[in-house]
């Protein structure tokens, strides 16, 4: 078995444990490979031991990956935008992506939703959040997240799904189960306005288990299925 194969594994392990432990149901998490600097050969090696969908942080990078992925044939997987997003990269993504996590601002929004192709599926929608308020973060402020998300609920070829979070890294437990929790909050309200919203996209290596126990959909890994990244770390 190869290192990538036994590392999905264990990821599948942990986030079972974390699961189980929170007391939710077993398909309640999706676990996304974060596949952002490794090249194909490791997202099909992470495909064949069972992961489906995959995140990637920079435009081209990513949509090379997709193309050639889909020229093998490999047209089940799942692509996830999770990167910052900037306005002259929304077309690329809305050709080729089947989510987009980081969504902050209406402007870009509206972009990706005239951009999406109509012989595609609406692209999947969540709105990133800046859970610890860091100035050099993106993110809309959790002030702003519902209305942000009541503009984005009505644009067509987009389907908002939810909220994702990075919150601030720390080991301190506590912290990390409050940025979460903030979250899931910020979620409750817009389903409270009556957005069919049921995504949260938080946690990553370092800390799924806060995230799983505080109501993560999806869990964003890249570290511990494909090794720590060379260079460039977001
Ligand atoms: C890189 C990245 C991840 C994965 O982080 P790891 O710590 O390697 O698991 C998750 N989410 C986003 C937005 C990222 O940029």
């Amino acid at each position: 078995m190869s290192v990538i194969s036994e590392n999905w594994q264990a990821t599948i392990a942990r986030t079972q444990r974390a699961i189980h432990a929170a007391g939710r149901d077993s398909s309640s998490v999706k676990v996304m490979a974060v596949s952002k600097t490794f090249p194909l050969a490791y997202i099909m090696e992470a495909a064949s031991a069972g992961a489906q969908a995959f995140g990637e942080n920079y435009v081209q990078e990513g949509v090379e990956k997709i193309c050639a992925a889909r020229a093998l044939g490999l047209f089940h997987l799942e692509w996830h935008f999770i990167g910052p997003l900037q306005s002259n990269k929304t077309r690329l993504v809305a050709e080729h992506f089947d989510w987009v996590h980081s969504v902050d601002r209406l402007k870009t929004a509206e972009r990706l939703s005239a951009q999406r192709p109509a012989h595609l599926t609406d692209l999947q929608v969540c709105l990133q959040v800046n859970i610890s308020g860091e100035a050099s973060k993106g993110g809309v402020s959790p002030s702003d997240t519902v209305s942000l998300a009541q503009s984005v609920a009505r644009l067509p070829h987009l389907k908002l799904r939810g909220l994702m979070a990075i919150p601030r890294p720390t080991h301190d437990a506590k912290a990390q189960h409050a940025a979460f929790a903030e979250t899931r909050e910020i979620l409750e309200r817009c389903q409270a306005v009556g957005l069919e919203v049921d995504t949260l996209s938080m946690g990553m290596s370092a800390d799924l288990e806060a995230a799983i126990a505080e109501g993560a959909t999806i869990v964003r890994v890249g570290t511990a299925i494909f090794g720590a990244r060379a260079g460039r770390t977001s």
